[in-house]
């Protein structure tokens, strides 16, 4: 499957696709990754990341690079896409059309909003009482929790998703 990294500024986008399984690198956040196993490539990175170390990832990963500048796109376009105007349904829109993206809402298929790992069902809803909100513990049944253990945030299928939903609907066909 197609993977991206995102280009800073692009936080929202990153969450989104994420959320529709899509593995994303924000590029925010590579010099927190561990990137050990890559070869020839820096163990140590600077923050912010320089440009060339940027292309490198992208390319040791498979990754195309989705950004809003415009001088970056042009020194990477074999390997980038450049976004139009703004707002992030405008994104999906084109990404959609570009790379034929599907945005089908699955829990089981979507990766963790925040760290990019996948998410699991938690098997027994007690065992995570006391991160929830009690409205939120007491109305839905079914969580999953990211597998990445210094992230382990919690997901369940609440208003934001319906939020998403309705978005997507009304700006994407
Ligand atoms: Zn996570």
């Amino acid at each position: 499957m197609i993977k991206f990294l995102t280009d800073a500024m692009l936080g929202k986008l990153t969450v989104l696709l994420r959320i529709f399984g899509y593995n994303t690198v924000y590029a925010n956040d590579l010099y927190e990754l561990d990137v050990s196993h890559l070869e020839n490539f820096p163990i140590h990175l600077p923050n912010p990341i320089p440009d060339d170390i940027l292309f490198q990832y992208a390319n040791l990963t498979e990754r195309i690079i989705l950004t809003k500048d415009l001088p970056f796109y042009r020194r990477s376009k074999d390997q980038s896409f450049f976004l139009e105007g703004k707002g992030v349904y405008n994104y999906l829109r084109q990404l959609k059309e570009k790379f034929e993206l599907k945005y089908e809402f699955e829990m089981e298929k979507a990766l963790c909003s925040n760290c990019n790992s996948p998410i699991k069902k938690v098997s027994n809803k007690e065992s995570i009482k006391n991160k929830l909100k009690n409205s939120t513990y007491a109305h839905y049944d079914t969580f999953f929790q990211c597998t990445n253990p210094e992230c382990q945030k919690i997901f369940w299928n609440g208003p934001h998703i319906k939020d998403i939903k309705e978005k997507l609907n009304k700006y994407i066909d």
